[in-house]
This record gives C-alpha cells, sequence and structure tokens, in this order.
C-alpha cells in the first residue's frame, strides 16, 4: 500500500511540446516516466511498477514456451561483433566506445560496443558451452536494455534509444525441431499479449539485417504506428507492406509478342514518369518501365519495374547483398552512359554492361509487355519495348511495394491496409550466425554440423506504451489490470479526518488480501484535483471516501472503464471491495 502525499507521482496538466501522440502526452503527464535526452528516459515509480508488471508476465510465458532466462553483458568488446556475420550492416546501429589503452589491437575499430541485440553473444556462449546433440534443444533469454543509435528517435518510448526488450534465441539440430522452437514462442508471444488485455496480431515479415528464412511480427494496431500491414479478412492474410505479396500478376501470365519495332524518339528535358505520361508523349505510367541503379557491396546493379511501381527497398534483402544503397548520379552515368530520367536496359544500350552485379525485374514488368523505358542517352527514350525480346534481365523477382486494392494472393479480395506498431519479432534464423561464429555440435555419430538458430524479441518498452496507445480516453490512461501500477486507488476527500484514513487503510488492506496493489490519495487537494488525477493515472478501481459520505454511511465504487458511480453502505464496502476485486482478476 502506498499513499500518494509520501510516493512519487508528478503529473501534469499540460503535455510537453515534442510530445505528439496520446500514448506519449500521456506518458510524460501520468507521471510514468521523464526524458533525460532524445530516445533517453527516466522510469519513474508509476511506470517502472508497470515494466515490472510486463516483465514479469513476459518472463512466465516465456518460461512456459521452453525458455530459461539469463543475462549477458550490455557492452560488448567490438571483435565478439567484427566476428559475426553483420559487423558492415549493423555497426552504425550501434553506440561505440574507445577502450582504454589498447588501441593497437583492433586499429580503427572501436573497442567497446553497446548491445543492439545480442546473436552475436549468445553464439559464442553456445558454441563454448553446447557440444554435443545431448545438450540440445536449449532456448535462452533475458530481459534488459538495448541501445540503438536510431537516427530519429520519436515517439517517447516507441522509438528510443535506450529501451527494454525480452530476447530469446533458440538453438536446435535440425529444422524440423528448430520450426518446433519457432511456433512454441509464437504461443508465448500469443499468451503474452492476451494476459496484457491487449490484441497483438501476427503478421509475415521481412527478415531484413537478420537473415534467416522466415519471420513474424506482432503488430498491435494504431493508426500512429511505423508500419503499415496489408491484409486479407477473408483468407486471413497478414503482412507487413515490407514483405506483402499480391495477386496482381497472374502466374500464368502469357509473355506480351512484340507490338512493332524498336523505335527510339528525342525526349528533351524529360526526365520523370510523370513528364514521359503527359503530352504529346503520352506513354501512361504503367506502360512505362522505371531503371533503379543501386550499390550493392560496394558493385551498382539495376532494378527494373512498372513506371507507376515504387521499389520496396526491403524487398531488396532477397538479392544477398549485405549492404545496399542508391547509386548517386555521379556513379551512375559511367556505368549507363546517361544520367538518371533517360535509363533503360534495352539490350545493347547500356555503356558498361560488365560494371554491373545484376539486373533484377519486378515480375509486374510482364504486365507492361511493350512499353517505353529510357534510352540510356540523355534526353532520348525507346518505345515498343517489349519485355522478353528487347530487356536484358538476370532474374525476375519481388521488389515493388504492394498497395491496398491489389488481389489477395489466396482468396482474390482487395488487401486492406492498417497501420500497425511492431512489438515484437520472431524469426526462423538457420545457421547463419553458428556457421560464422562455428557453433557446432556433434551428432550420435560423431559427426559435426551448425546449431539451427532462432531468435525473438518482445519491446517491453515500446509495448508498455502500446498498452497506452490501444487503452485511453480523453481523461487519461486506462490500465488494464494484468499490469496496471495499481489496481485499487482510494481517495480520501477529507485526508485530515483521521476516520476518513482509518477506513481507507482498512479496505486497502482488505483489497491487498485479495491481491491488489494499492494505492491510496491522502493529499491534501481539492476532490477536483484528485479525481482528476484519478482519470489520468488511470488505475481500474476507484473508491471514494469523503467526509460527508462518511456522515451519510457511504463511500463511492467507481470502474475507470464506465460513467457509473455505485454508492456502497459502509458495512458493505469490505464485501463489495474484495467483489469487485475478484471480479477484475477473472476477467483479466
Ligand atoms: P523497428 O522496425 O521498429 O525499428 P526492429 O525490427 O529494428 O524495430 P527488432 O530488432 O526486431 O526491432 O527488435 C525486437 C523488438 O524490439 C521490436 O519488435 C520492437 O518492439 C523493439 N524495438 C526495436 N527498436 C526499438 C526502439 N528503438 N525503441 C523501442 N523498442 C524497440
Ligand atoms: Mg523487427
Amino acid at each position: 500500500m502506498k499513499l500518494w502525499s509520501q510516493y512519487f507521482i508528478p503529473t501534469l496538466k499540460e503535455s510537453p511540446a515534442d510530445a505528439e501522440i496520446p500514448s506519449h502526452k500521456l506518458l510524460i503527464r501520468a507521471g510514468l516516466v521523464r526524458k533525460l535526452g532524445g530516445g533517453l528516459y527516466t522510469f519513474l515509480p508509476l511506470g517502472l511498477r508497470v515494466m515490472q508488471k510486463l516483465t514479469q508476465i513476459c518472463r512466465e510465458e516465456i518460461e512456459r514456451g521452453g525458455g530459461i532466462e539469463l543475462l549477458m553483458p550490455h557492452m560488448h568488446p567490438a571483435e565478439t561483433w567484427v566476428g559475426g556475420p553483420r559487423w558492415p550492416v549493423i555497426r552504425d546501429v550501434m553506440f561505440r566506445a574507445d577502450g582504454a589503452g589498447d588501441a593497437k589491437r583492433l586499429p580503427r575499430e572501436p573497442e567497446y560496443v553497446l548491445g543492439p541485440t545480442h546473436e552475436e553473444v549468445v553464439t559464442q556462449l553456445v558454441k563454448a558451452e553446447i557440444t554435443s546433440y545431448r545438450d540440445l534443444p536449449k532456448n535462452l533469454f533475458q530481459i534488459g536494455t538495448k541501445f540503438r543509435n536510431e537516427i530519429r528517435p520519436r515517439y517517447g518510448l516507441m522509438r528510443a534509444r535506450e529501451f527494454v526488450m525480452m530476447d530469446a534465441y533458440s538453438f536446435d539440430t535440425n529444422n524440423e525441431n528448430a520450426t518446433k522452437s519457432y511456433f512454441a514462442m509464437k504461443r508465448a508471444y500469443q499468451a503474452f499479449f492476451k494476459r496484457l488485455g491487449v490484441l497483438a496480431i501476427s503478421v509475415e515479415a521481412d527478415t531484413g539485417v537478420m537473415g534467416g528464412s522466415f519471420s513474424e511480427e506482432f503488430m498491435i494496431p494504431a493508426d500512429i504506428g511505423d508500419d503499415d500491414i496489408l491484409y486479407c479478412e477473408a483468407s486471413g492474410y497478414a503482412a507487413n507492406r515490407e514483405k506483402a505479396r499480391s495477386g496482381l500478376v497472374p502466374e500464368n501470365l502469357a509473355d506480351a509478342s512484340p507490338s512493332g519495332a524498336l523505335e527510339e524518339f528525342a525526349t528533351p528535358g524529360i526526365v520523370t514518369i510523370a513528364a514521359l505520361a503527359a503530352p504529346p508523349y503520352s506513354a501512361p505510367a504503367d506502360k512505362q518501365f522505371k531503371t533503379l541503379v543501386y550499390i550493392g557491396d560496394g558493385k551498382p546493379f539495376l532494378i527494373v519495374l512498372r513506371g507507376c511501381d515504387e521499389l520496396e527497398e526491403a524487398k531488396l534483402g532477397s538479392l544477398g547483398f549485405a549492404v545496399t544503397r542508391p547509386a548517386t548520379p555521379e556513379e551512375i552515368e559511367p556505368v549507363m552512359g546517361a544520367k538518371p530520367g533517360s535509363l533503360g536496359t534495352v539490350k545493347g544500350t547500356i555503356k558498361n554492361p560488365a560494371a554491373l552485379a545484376g539486373i533484377y525485374a519486378d515480375h509486374a514488368i510482364r504486365l507492361v509487355g511493350n512499353g517505353t523505358t529510357g534510352a540510356n542517352k540523355d534526353g532520348f527514350h525507346l518505345r515498343n519495348v517489349n519485355v522478353v525480346r528487347d530487356l536484358t534481365v538476370t532474374k525476375f523477382g519481388d521488389f515493388r511495394r504492394v498497395q491496398a486494392g491489389e488481389p489477395d494472393v489466396k482468396s482474390g479480395r482487395p488487401l486492406q491496409v492498417r497501420r500497425g506498431i511492431e512489438v515484437g519479432h520472431i524469426f526462423v534464423l538457420g545457421t547463419k550466425f553458428s556457421d560464422k561464429i562455428n557453433a557446432y555440435y556433434t551428432d550420435d555419430q560423431k559427426q559435426n554440423h551448425p546449431v539451427v538458430m532462432g531468435c525473438y524479441g518482445i519491446g517491453i518498452s515500446r509495448t508498455l506504451q502500446a498498452v497506452i496507445e490501444q487503452g485511453h480516453d480523453a481523461d487519461g490512461v486506462i490500465w488494464p489490470w494484468a499490469v496496471a501500477p495499481f489496481h485499487v486507488l482510494i481517495c480520501v476527500l477529507d485526508p485530515q479526518l483521521p476516520e476518513a484514513m482509518d477506513l481507507a487503510k482498512k479496505l486497502g488492506t482488505a483489497a491487498e488480501q485479495a491481491g491488489a496493489d494499492v494505492l491510496i490519495d491522502d493529499r491534501a487537494e481539492r476532490p477536483g484535483v484528485k479525481f482528476k488525477d484519478a482519470d489520468l493515472i488511470g488505475i481500474p478501481l476507484r473508491l471514494t471516501i469523503g467526509g460527508k459520505g462518511l456522515k451519510e454511511g457511504i463511500i463511492e465504487l467507481k470502474w475507470r472503464t464506465s460513467k457509473d458511480v455505485a454508492k456502497i453502505p459502509l458495512a458493505e464496502a469490505e464485501a463489495a471491495l474484495r467483489a469487485a476485486v475478484a471480479e477484475a482478476q477473472a476477467k483479466a
């Protein structure tokens, strides 16, 4: 039981200027966190209590899913990462610090990094400690602080530089067992979010920097989310836009026959799809080819899309480069022979095709059949360009951004789109890390194999805020029972009356015995202030004890989710409170 007057709950009437979304405003106003710097927050007592509850529920569910808890260092020697498979891609995400005194050991590299995640660290541990198939499977997890140098930290705890994550890593003898571990974790995630009382849906996701073969994200639907989810209720399909597929291009699409002879025409000053679509050229965007130049691990490669389509950069991950980025105009001209705006991939028109690491075309260009593209000569384009006859393509693939309204692959119905907050991610990793770090086990025939891995993360602090984003109203937070910092708030309107405080403590004790966490508002404040604060901090159940009520022989009981106030005779107060707590516990 805590007394508000002796506790630390700095609530605010106004939200800070940099808080743009409701949950961020409420985090600050309800006295849950305070900002120290960009993406760096202090958890105040109320916020910490929520974190501790989230952490404990998470721990219980991950353990139920087979997890074994440990704790790895937050600070790592840089070698741990240099020896892993993704150092070049991930180093810019890491905060790095010089070690003292031995700069010779790793010239030009930092000595220490702050861990953004722990695949490299845990794989080294397993390499050293696990040697036999008899030691497997193992699923090791921890709950702790992660550091990422986010370019644009924003929305409070949603995208922070220092945040709390549950990260788990499974190790199995083969793919089949690894898949079992994956689904055990998926069930644990579902149980975790269900216990919190939030709706989180799983969607197919890009494997990104992590590599690996399959992954799903857990998303809390919310308009302010950073991710687009494409979904079809009829088929149950749901995917992050980065990964989404559609049935736009029929699988049995026949190649178009050439519509005429290839023809070059002058297009002075025309460097955009839109300009070429307008008169006098009038080549509709979906009848144009768009040619983009990217650099993959230092070498240029081309992506060909329909003029009306956008590249989904995450899909470049399927090409297997460690690092990709758009090429600069200076890099483009020597290879292509023209500036951006006049580029194309018609056979024989690329100035230096040998410099290219490949020409990758999106399947959808087959819908164009015959179209218009740049001639790789500034101010000239080509028309009657037939995909099969004229274009050079190393490989077709899925590179375009899927749009809402395109047909779902399974049901053919239009895909819908909604925003979501990524709160968790699960991956089938395979042997990417164990191969590189040499984490092998021996089977019963004394043969060596790399361990097959999975990795799993839940953003605990992001989830805290997502719970608020999903559960609030104009007056404040509405905590689900399971993670509420306190379950019962006893508002004592006349704390100077000893009988009022005595009753508050007596009822508080009864609620505690029933398993509830109790906060007593014993501040010498006006009732209006107390009720406003009560709604703001969002404790599920509020009891009000006032001098007037005591004279009448009643107290008041109110749920945060309802406007109704029940007047309870004093003699029944304790029983009513116990019943209310039991009811909430049963629902949670
Ligand atoms: P995002 O796409 O939002 O940047 P991510 O895919 O890089 O996240 P993971 O590496 O999958 O994140 O990390 C696991 C979980 O950690 C995420 O699902 C998310 O809930 C949480 N998380 C990641 N980055 C942050 C951050 N900067 N602040 C708070 N939570 C984060
Ligand atoms: Mg992720």
